[in-house]
C-alpha cells in the first residue's frame, strides 16, 4: 500500500482534451470551434484546458478576470466574452487584445458611446430565440444592429443564439428556435444587414443538430469528454473523459445483517457483508445527495454506494469481492462515467466537474 498517494486526487488527461476537439471537428467539419473554458475549464483547470485546446479557433469565457488570466499565461488566441459586463475603458482595448464581446442588453450599448473611431471592436450580438436567458428580443435586434453599425469604432458584427433543449432533440422547442432564428436571418437579408459569423450550437447542439453548425460552434462539456445528451454515452460519441476523480480504500470491515451504515442510519444491510470505506466525501466535491446504489469503481469493479455521503468518507458494499485497504477507487472518470454518478445524485455532470474542491490534489497525466 502506497502511503504517499494523496487520499483524494484528480487525474486530468490532457491528451483527451485534444482528442475530443478533433472529434468535434469531425462532427461539424465546416465550422470553426470556440472552445468554452469558463468556470475554470469546467473544473478541470482553465490553464490546462487552454493549453491542451490550443488547436481551437477561439476561446470563450464569461468574465474579464478569465481574460486577464489567459493573457497572463501568454495565450494569444482570440477570446469571446460570453456573458460579461464591460465598461467603455475595457471596450477600448478589446480589439488589440483579440476580445469579441457578446452584446446582449441595452446597458452594453452605453459603453460603446465613448468608443474611439479607430477602435475596430468586433462584436457578437445575442438574440433570444426561446432560451429565456440573455439576449435581445428578435424585434429589438435590428435597431441595436443599426446603432452598432453606425458606430465608427465597431468592426464586424456577428450573431449568436442559444438553444434551451438541445439535449432533448425531439422536443418541439428546438425547431421553434431554429425557425425563429431562420426568420431573423431572412429579415436581415431583406434589410441588407450582414453578420460576419453565425453561431447556435453548444455541445448538445453539436451532437443533436450538426447541420446547424454554421460558422462557429461553442462546445464546452463535450471537450472534457462528457456526453451532453442523456441517451448517448460519451464513448459512443467517440469522446474520452478528461477528469478522473480517484481515491483509495481506507478501511474494510465485515458487518452483520441488520447493521446500519452512516449518518441517519438510512441504509440497513439485509445480509452479512463487507463494507469498504473510501477516502472521499462532499468535502472533496462528491455529491452528498448520491443515492444508495450510486456506482463506485473499486479495484476495477463497480460496486454500490451505501448510506449517506460524509464529508471525508463514503461507504460501498463490496461483499466477497477481492477488495482491500489501499485499493484504487474511481469515483468518476473513464471507467465510471460522471454522467451516471450525476444521475444517481439528481444532478448533471457539469455540476460535479465544476464542484471538485480545492483540497483535491490535481495530477496532469
Ligand atoms: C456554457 C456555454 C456554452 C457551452 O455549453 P456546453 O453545454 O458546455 O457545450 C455555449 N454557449 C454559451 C452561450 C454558454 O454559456
Amino acid at each position: 500500500m502506497k502511503q504517499t498517494q494523496p487520499r483524494c486526487f484528480l487525474e486530468l488527461n490532457s491528451r483527451a482534451l485534444a482528442d475530443n476537439l478533433r472529434r468535434v471537428r469531425e462532427m461539424v467539419p465546416n465550422s470553426k470551434v470556440m472552445a468554452v473554458i469558463k468556470a475554470n475549464g469546467y473544473g478541470h483547470g482553465m490553464q490546462l484546458a487552454a493549453e491542451a485546446l490550443a488547436a481551437a479557433d477561439e476561446y470563450a469565457v464569461t468574465c474579464m478576470e478569465d481574460v486577464e488570466r489567459l493573457k497572463k499565461w501568454g495565450m494569444q488566441k482570440p477570446v469571446t466574452l460570453l456573458s460579461a459586463r464591460f465598461d467603455a475603458q475595457d471596450l477600448g482595448n478589446f480589439a488589440t487584445q483579440g476580445i469579441r464581446p457578446v452584446v446582449y442588453d441595452y446597458e452594453h450599448l452605453e459603453a460603446f458611446a465613448e468608443l474611439k473611431a479607430d477602435a475596430n471592436v468586433n462584436v457578437w450580438l445575442k438574440v433570444d430565440t426561446g432560451m429565456g436567458r440573455l439576449g435581445f428580443h428578435a424585434d429589438e435586434l435590428f435597431t441595436v444592429y443599426r446603432n452598432l453599425r453606425s458606430n465608427q469604432g465597431v468592426g464586424s458584427i456577428s450573431l449568436m443564439t442559444h438553444l434551451a433543449n438541445a439535449d432533448q432533440p425531439e422536443r418541439k422547442k428546438n425547431s421553434e428556435q431554429f425557425d425563429a432564428f431562420q426568420g431573423i436571418l431572412s429579415r436581415a437579408r431583406e434589410l441588407e444587414l450582414e453578420f460576419e459569423d453565425i453561431s447556435l450550437l453548444n455541445s448538445a447542439g453539436v451532437v443533436s443538430f450538426p447541420e446547424h453548425g454554421r460558422d462557429y460552434v461553442r462546445p464546452g462539456m463535450m471537450l472534457y469528454g462528457v456526453s451532453p445528451t442523456a441517451d448517448q454515452p460519451s464513448h459512443q460519441l467517440g469522446l474520452t473523459p478528461v477528469m478522473n476523480l480517484k481515491s483509495t480504500v481506507i478501511s474494510v470491515r465485515r458487518m452483520p445483517a441488520g447493521s446500519t451504515i452512516g449518518y441517519g442510519s438510512t441504509y440497513t444491510l439485509d445480509a452479512d457483508s463487507r463494507i469498504a470505506y473510501v477516502g472521499c466525501g462532499y468535502g472533496d466535491g462528491y455529491p452528498r445527495h448520491a443515492q444508495n446504489g450510486t456506482p463506485v469503481m473499486v479495484n476495477g469493479l463497480i460496486v454500490p454506494l451505501v448510506g449517506r455521503v460524509s464529508m471525508d468518507i463514503i461507504a460501498v458494499d463490496v461483499g466477497e469481492l477481492a477488495i482491500c485497504v489501499g485499493d484504487t477507487v474511481e469515483l468518476w472518470g473513464e471507467n465510471n462515467p460522471v454522467e451516471n454518478v450525476a444521475a444517481a445524485a439528481g444532478t448533471i455532470a457539469y455540476e460535479l466537474t465544476c464542484g471538485v474542491t480545492s483540497r483535491v490534489t490535481r495530477v496532469i497525466v
